[in-house]
């Protein structure tokens, strides 16, 4: 890294090439048994701080630029749910502090702080008190945000275009760079009716650097609305998906079904029977790259997301992150390697475990 890189900001990195950003805290910290699905609220952050802290590791090692904050869901509302609301303030502010120890443990990267807010859940485009609590919650957010001194805020999985619209404005106000992304209902329109791209273009005329999408739809099924974000913008475009298999029958994970199983609960594999739907590190990779020939520059995964999806991502953008330490050679492997020293009496095996035909490597 060059010693001027420290002093970039978002927009001027993005302007040079792919930003990388991993998300998915809330879905990672349920697998692992620290959050309950449902509430989804981030206790964690206060009850295991240690646990949150080696994530954001994991995620800077695998090759993350951005180390987001664990702000999401940790909302006035949210808390007001568990009747926590007490919280709120030390909750966001041991977030905010746990991101940045996070990142100063690895003084050679450039890493960048984000912080992070969310669907507020009370947005009523027809009621007023909700519209003025809505702007009080990202307020006082942003404002602990800009006071931890994060390089920009991220307002996402908005669903109604008018409530992103506060968020960035509140943003804007703090006279932060604002990445604001959408996640899109299955009918492809936001809440208020917009295509994602004209939402995406009132984000733009409204001051936001980065627009698009996160949450909710797979890579393919968010690629097809970049796409056209990308036309409409002349801004930074922002994609971070679900890593999941999204059809185009069910485009949004809430109701995707699971074919191949007939004992998940209600028939619904969202949110904690997703394990067999999900997309594997080479679908990430290719999302990614995808997203790199289209200009799309800040690059992600959401809920869901694992550092060996970001690692991949990170190498097929051209880099060799820490953990690319042991990114895999099966060359060693004691039935399928190649590596002369390994005993042929197994690897003489090795034609017993043929892959099939059609999935062999191309060229
Ligand atoms: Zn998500």
């Amino acid at each position: 890294m060059h010693y001027e890189e420290r002093f970039m900001d978002l927009i001027q990195r993005l302007d040079k090439g792919p930003v990388l950003c991993a998300e998915g805290y809330l879905f990672e910290m349920e697998k692992r048994g620290y959050l309950q699905a449902g509430a989804f609220v981030p206790e964690v952050v206060l009850e295991h701080p240690e646990v949150v802290t080696q994530l954001h590791r994991e995620f800077i090692r695998a090759g993350s630029d951005v180390v987001q904050a664990f702000t999401y869901y940790g909302h006035r509302e949210k808390l007001r749910l568990i009747g926590k609301e007490e919280l709120l303030e030390p909750l966001q502010l041991n977030a905010l502090k746990i991101a940045k120890d996070a990142a100063n443990e690895f003084p050679d990267l450039d890493l960048m702080i984000a912080g992070d807010v969310a669907n507020t859940n009370i947005y009523d485009p027809n009621n007023k008190s909700s519209l003025v609590e809505v702007e009080r919650m990202y307020e006082e957010q942003i404002g602990w945000a800009k006071d931890a001194g994060v390089d920009f805020v991220v307002a996402e999985t908005i669903q109604w275009t008018g409530e992103a619209l506060i968020a960035l404005k509140k943003i804007k106000e703090a006279g932060l760079i604002a990445v604001v992304n959408l996640a899109i209902p299955a009918n492809d329109l936001t809440r208020d009716n917009d295509t994602p791209e004209d939402a995406c273009k009132k984000f733009e005329d409204n001051g936001a650097e980065v627009v698009g999408l996160n949450c909710f739809r797979g890579p393919i099924h968010t690629m097809k609305h970049l796409i056209k974000i990308r036309e409409k913008v002349s801004c930074h475009v922002a994609g971070l998906p679900v890593p999941v298999r999204t059809t185009d029958k069910f485009p949004v994970w809430f109701s995707l079904p699971d074919e191949g199983c007939d004992c998940i609960p209600n028939n619904r594999p969202f949110p904690v029977g997703i394990d067999n739907l999900y997309c594997n590190r080479y679908e990430m990779a290719e999302f990614a790259k995808d997203c790199q020939s289209k200009n799309i520059n800040f690059i992600g995964v959401c809920c869901g997301a694992a550092p060996h999806h970001v690692r991949e991502m990170a190498v097929a953008l051209g880099r060799k992150p820490i953990s690319y330490k042991y990114y895999p050679d099966m060359s060693k492997h004691f039935i399928l390697g190649t590596d002369k020293t390994l005993s042929s009496i197994n690897t003489k095996h090795q034609d017993k475990y043929k892959a099939e035909e059609k999935w062999l490597p191309k060229g």
